[in-house]
């Protein structure tokens, strides 16, 4: 794709990484066949190249963002299915990033919507506030049916739409908090690693079973676990929100802790349990390569961080539970699939450990929940959730199983099968407990 940008533009970091994403654009439209909200509502601008050109135009000529383009950008998932279909290795993510950034600081939302983000963004990182925030919620759960339900898909749904779809997602009850922050776990038997546990913010509330899964699993193959004191959210939620700073810092003080627990007691891994979060970090040595102070310890902690499924696929696991033919459908989560290109390896991990994995049909398309996309565009997501639930149920599973804590939610929200994670799996097969029982 040509560009026009001026020198002077070029001179601005992010306006030459844009010009250079944007030329390798050969606008084939491939990608259009798997993008979700193209799909659903067939909209050249809810495509990826439609959306490449608003960004184009916007960042080009410099012109601050209009409500059309706020409108297509704000539907986009940043699933990164577009970036799997390219041929031409065009760094959507990148590109889609820098546009959510300008939106924020440039474009004014209508006061509910900015009051909105302004809570998700402080509630959702922190795990405090958020344990809070679900208790309300679930007091807030019976009255959900006397708010608006969906009128189709609309550019900005209303707030109370929008507040209706949060109480949806809120659990029923809470369960009791995971393993404290500072915590060391060490390996049973002969040790074989060291690695820090990211602990997550939404999940630590919502599933700490899953970590617990994890530590038992590693410490049951030899692995000594840190949950690393100081930690903070990843900063995924706000960096998706176009709220760069608070990314930033989080991902600064992230770096910060990880670098002084790797030089203090070593570290093999920074191991991830939620995907959505692993591609970011895994992103962190892009988003600071212009900080002079951050940019080499950015990039060290980038080529740490593992999801767990990627370090265990290097493991010999040790089955000793028989699980009969225990049928699993593999919900791929885009952030893994997409984002990080882990495919194969919790697939690969499950038949080894006894289980019958099967995939299900269309699974390069989001289930909907995609951060707060759920809360923010509650009618697509729905759609795109009913679509993943119905094609899940295609497999007949006995249970389903994902690698991000978003995407169990999500698609807990539309089934009564039992919705686990892959690592809660492995540490049954190898003598944890059986999970989707509580
Ligand atoms: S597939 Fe890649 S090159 Fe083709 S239009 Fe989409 S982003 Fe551009
Ligand atoms: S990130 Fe997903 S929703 Fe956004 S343009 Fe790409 S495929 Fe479409």
């Amino acid at each position: 794709m040509k560009t026009e940008f001026s020198l002077a533009q070029l001179a601005d970091p992010d306006i030459a990484e844009a010009d250079k994403i944007l030329r390798a654009c050969v606008h084939c439209g491939f990608c259009t066949a798997t993008c979700p909200t193209y799909v659903l509502l067939g909209d050249e601008l809810d495509s990826p190249r439609g959306r490449i050109y608003l960004i184009k135009e916007m960042l080009e000529k410099n012109r601050p963002p209009t409500k059309e383009v706020v409108k297509h950008i704000d539907r986009c998932l940043s699933c990164l299915a577009c970036m799997t279909t390219c041929p031409s290795g065009v760094n959507y993510m990148h590109l889609v990033d820098q546009a959510r950034v300008r939106i924020e600081k440039e474009y004014t939302r209508p006061l509910a919507e900015r009051a909105l983000r302004a809570v998700l963004a402080f509630v959702l990182p922190r795990p405090g506030v958020f344990r809070w925030s679900m208790r309300l919620a679930r007091l807030g759960r019976p009255f959900a049916a006397l708010l608006p339900a969906p009128a189709g898909v609309t550019a900005s749904p209303t707030l109370l739409r929008r507040i209706k779809a949060m109480l949806a997602l809120a659990p029923r009850r809470l369960p009791a908090p995971g393993p404290t922050s500072g915590s060391v776990f060490p390996a049973l038997g002969p040790k074989r690693g060291r690695v820090a546990l990211l602990q997550g913010c939404a999940q630590q509330v919502l599933a700490p079973r899953i970590n617990r899964a994890a530590i038992n699993l590693l410490t049951r193959h030899g692995v000594e676990v840190v949950l690393v004191k100081d930690e903070q959210c990843c900063g995924a939620l706000t960096h998706h929100m176009g709220r760069d700073g608070d990314a930033l810092a989080r991902a600064r003080a992230n770096i910060a802790a990880w670098t002084m627990e790797a030089e203090s007691g070593g570290l093999d891994a920074i191991l991830v349990t939620a995907s959505g979060c692993g591609t970011v970090i895994k992103d962190y040595g892009f988003m600071l390569r212009e900080d002079p102070d951050f940019a080499g310890p950015a990039a060290k902690v980038s080529a740490l961080a593992k999801d767990i499924t990627e370090y265990l696929g290097g493991f010999s696991l040790q089955p000793t539970q028989q699980h009969g033919d225990l049928v699993i459908a593999y919900h791929s989560a885009c952030s893994l699939q997409h984002g990080q290109k882990i495919t194969q390896a919790p697939k690969e991990l499950l038949s080894k450990n006894g289980f019958v994995v099967k995939d299900v049909p269309e699974s390069h398309l989001c289930c909907g929940s995609a951060g707060t996309y759920n809360i923010l565009q509650p009618d697509i997501a729905n759609r795109l959730r009913d679509r993943k639930v119905a094609n899940i149920a295609k497999v007949k599973p006995d249970m389903i199983a994902a690698g991000n804590i978003g995407c169990m939610v999500q698609i807990a929200g539309g089934t009564s099968v039992p919705v686990v994670h892959t690592v809660e799996l492995l540490d049954w097969a190898t003598g944890g407990p059986r999970p989707g029982l509580n």
